[in-house]
């Protein structure tokens, strides 16, 4: 871990205008940056109390804000440091004037997730809490924001370190046979060697399988609504929106560019994409939304092809039917309010029997529910987001799915008879890779990788 002698600075709270702004500092000269910004070189808070203080430019002693200082003792804060909290005001100019004060007093900019490297360094928290606590701050629906808290408070270490201390028992079972038995493994010892082995790799194997699930929460899913001109793309997107924030007009081809929104469906971060007309017209506006449309419904998981149900089918809605064939669709038949409706001008135009086809209209609303629930059931696959722990990080996989690798394969040289080194290669490496997850193994490239996605502040 970093050496940890200087104090560093940073505005906690997000930049821009607000009721209160919060400066943090944290390393051992907190306090007296504290005192000298106070004016007040007596200044000995009591630790986790807060006061109501006045601050100045200690430059020319002009009084610039009331704020509450907090203090927080080392070790007992956030990051095992010495800690200064100024809730001030929330002006931007303020915020930026007392932090540059603080720069004055030798105290640095913090670098993103400084603070929380800081506590990880000083064993207040493991890695995987760390990464948790960005996954809070980043989560986009309850569900996801659920997982992070569970995590948040050791779940995947809780999880993790049992799993690692049977593989560590399994290398020492097979480093003393290496020392004690001259012959090789007895039979028995070997079958139960062997089981041991199964368990260790059903258990880990199904932490890692949760990581679709985890995946999903974290990630959500991104989709496209694509259609010709008027068929009620805009009124379809404000109607899962809930909003009106996509243009709505009688008018054929004015949502030129690409809109998109995030919105929850059972706890699934849903990002909705509402492409221009998917029509080919000689106006250059238009044909960069049209292209914009079609890199959309590349990129995205799901397509929702949308026509109007009210009347016969266009060629060009044959032809978006036909060029979304290939990807993961529904079909969408709007305006169901209409007389004219019929649900099946599709026909057996379908890529499949199966194919999703469902009936709405934006403009009353009936059968958004449906549509909802045919958005996320081919993701959800009948996974539950919000029991149990599920693995939503990307390098915890990454490395489980390496150690299970690893575990196979000495698995197979058991096996095979094949000797207690050869065996012992794998589950050395296998013990490393669990050792990353929880940050006993690290580099500081790796560190720096990871803390580089915080922000500011934490
Ligand atoms: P877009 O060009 O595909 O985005 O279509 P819009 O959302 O702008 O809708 C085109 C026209 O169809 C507008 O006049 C909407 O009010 C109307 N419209 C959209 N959805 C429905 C619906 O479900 N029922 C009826 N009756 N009209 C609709």
């Amino acid at each position: 871990m970093l050496p940890a002698v200087d104090t560093i600075v940073a505005l906690s709270t997000p930049p821009g205008r607000g009721g209160i702004g919060v400066i943090r500092l944290s390393g051992p000269a907190s306090i007296e940056i504290a005192r000298t910004l106070l004016c007040d070189p007596s200044f000995s808070p009591e630790p986790n109390h807060s006061l109501l203080r006045k601050v100045f430019d200690p430059d020319t002693r002009t009084l610039l804000d009331h704020a509450l200082i907090t203090y927080f003792q080392a070790p007992h804060s956030f990051t095992g440091e010495d800690v200064i909290e100024f809730s001030c005001h929330g002006s931007p100019v303020l915020l930026r004037s007392i932090i540059d004060m603080t720069l004055r007093l030798n105290a640095r900019l913090a670098d993103r997730g400084e603070f929380t490297l800081r506590a990880v360094g000083n064993g207040k928290i493991d890695l995987t809490q760390a990464e948790a606590l960005r996954d809070l701050i980043d989560a986009q629906t309850s569900a996801a924001l659920q997982q992070a808290s569970r995590q948040m408070d050791g779940e995947v270490s809780h999880v993790i370190r049992p799993v690692r201390d049977r593989l560590l028992d399994l290398i020492v079972r097979l480093e003393s046979s290496l020392e004690f038995v001259e012959d090789d493994l007895d039979p028995i010892e070997t079958q139960q060697l062997g089981k041991d082995f199964d368990a260790l790799f059903t258990d880990l194997s199904n932490l890692a399988k949760s990581f679709s699930a985890g995946r999903l929460l974290r990630d959500g899913i991104r989709v496209a609504l694509l259609g010709r001109p008027n068929v009620g793309k805009s009124s379809l997107f404000n109607g899962l929106l809930r909003l009106d924030r996509a243009i709505v007009t009688e008018l054929p081809g004015t949502t030129r560019d690409t809109l998109s929104e995030t919105i929850d469906i059972q706890g699934i971060a849903v990002h909705l994409t509402d492409t221009a007309g998917v029509r080919q017209v000689p106006d250059p506006i238009e044909f960069l939304g049209v292209d914009r449309a079609r890199r959309a419904v590349a990129d995205a998981d799901l397509t929702i092809v949308v026509f109007d149900g009210s009347e016969d089918l266009r060629d060009d809605d044959w032809n978006l039917l036909r060029d979304t064939e290939r990807y993961p669709r529904i079909v969408v038949m709007n305006k169901n309010d209409l007389s004219s409706f019929q649900v099946d001008r599709v026909g057996n135009r379908k890529h499949s029997n199966s194919e999703t086809v469902v009936s709405v209209s934006a403009k009353t609303e009936a059968g958004l529910d449906q549509l909802r629930a045919a958005i996320i059931k081919p993701f959800l696959n009948g996974q539950n987001l919000t029991e149990g722990l599920v693995l939503t990080n990307a390098r915890h996989h990454d490395l489980l799915v390496r150690s299970l690798a690893e575990i196979r394969s000495s698995s197979d040289l058991l096996a095979e008879g094949s000797s207690e080194e050869l065996i012992l290669v794998g589950l050395h490496n296998a013990l490393n890779y669990l050792g990353e997850i929880l940050g006993e193994i690290t580099t500081d490239d790796i560190l720096a990788r990871i803390f580089s996605t915080f922000c500011i502040g934490k």
